[in-house]
């Protein structure tokens, strides 16, 4: 079987917008046991029980799931999903501070923020299917991808 080896080049974010929320519970993974852990993944077992994974141990389990060869390609391509998702809230985010005339992204109010957020959210997943994404994340070039997403967002009024 081919094994996936191809690494991703890290996209470079200027704003960094973050809509995952800080978890502060001391968390222990169910796989290494670890406790303490930054949360990488979770999933609901059989009997309903939430299971925390820490970075590593998700990162392990994306490589045996989609065969990759390293760690690295592993970890490189999994970045991949949220980094292009937050790269779609920049452009977002840029296009909006203008149609508003802020002179830049810290003239939002937190409320607004936070609302922001949702509908780039909404509208990410509504604009692109999976295949799409999917498509999108395998772009190399972090210019290409951002032409990509300008060209989806052209005539979007926000
Ligand atoms: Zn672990």
């Amino acid at each position: 079987m081919i094994k996936k080896d191809k690494t991703y080049s890290e996209i470079k974010l200027k704003y960094h917008i973050k809509a995952k929320k800080k978890i502060r519970y001391d968390l222990q993974c169910s796989s290494c046991k670890k406790r303490n852990i930054t949360l990488g993944s979770r999933c609901i077992d059989r009997k309903g029980k939430i299971n925390y994974f820490c970075e590593d141990c998700t990162i392990y389990f994306y490589k045996q799931d989609n065969k990759f060869r390293t760690l690295k390609a592993a970890a490189s391509r999994r970045r991949r999903i949220f980094d292009v998702a937050y790269l779609f809230e920049e452009i977002l985010m840029d296009k909006y501070t203008k149609n508003k005339n802020y002179n830049s992204v810290n003239d939002l109010s937190g409320e607004e923020f936070q609302r922001f957020l949702n509908t780039a959210h909404d509208l990410y997943n509504t604009l692109f299917t999976k295949e799409e994404k999917v498509a999108l994340e395998e772009v190399i070039e972090q210019k290409d991808i951002e032409k990509k997403i300008s060209k989806k967002l052209k005539g979007i009024e926000f």
